[in-house]
């Protein structure tokens, strides 16, 4: 399961960080992932609690945040959201100015937002 080595991932820096904050233990963790991830947030879900046990993160929860889509034109600066992109002319062309240029700026990746720790 794709989910299970991303958790694993996840929790390489979930240690680290709670080290490097003296944390005994972790209470919650917040993450965000991208709509074009590839991750399904309810197994990753799955796949986290059961990771956690024995870990540091042992009683956390987990929060998870979608983040859309969202694209960057080089041609005329503007940001192109996910709504453009639904749109039937969208052809992953910029609708403000045409330019083929752009970045995909969010939506792609998992990230650690936060986590919520106890030191004592
Ligand atoms: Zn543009």
């Amino acid at each position: 399961m794709h989910e299970m080595s991303i958790v694993a991932d996840l929790f390489t820096i979930i240690e680290e960080q709670a080290r490097k904050s003296g944390a005994t233990r972790v209470t919650k963790v917040k993450v965000l992932i991208g709509e074009l991830s590839g991750v399904v947030p309810e197994l990753f879900r799955s796949a986290f609690h059961s990771y956690k046990k024995g870990t540091i993160a042992d009683k956390a929860t987990l929060e998870i945040k979608v983040t859309k889509i969202k694209f960057k034109c080089h041609g005329c600066g503007k940001e192109i959201t996910a709504k453009n992109i639904m749109d039937e002319s969208f052809s992953y062309a910029c609708p403000f100015c045409g330019s083929k240029d752009m970045e995909l700026i969010s939506g792609r990746d998992l990230y650690l937002e936060k986590l919520e720790i106890e030191t004592s």
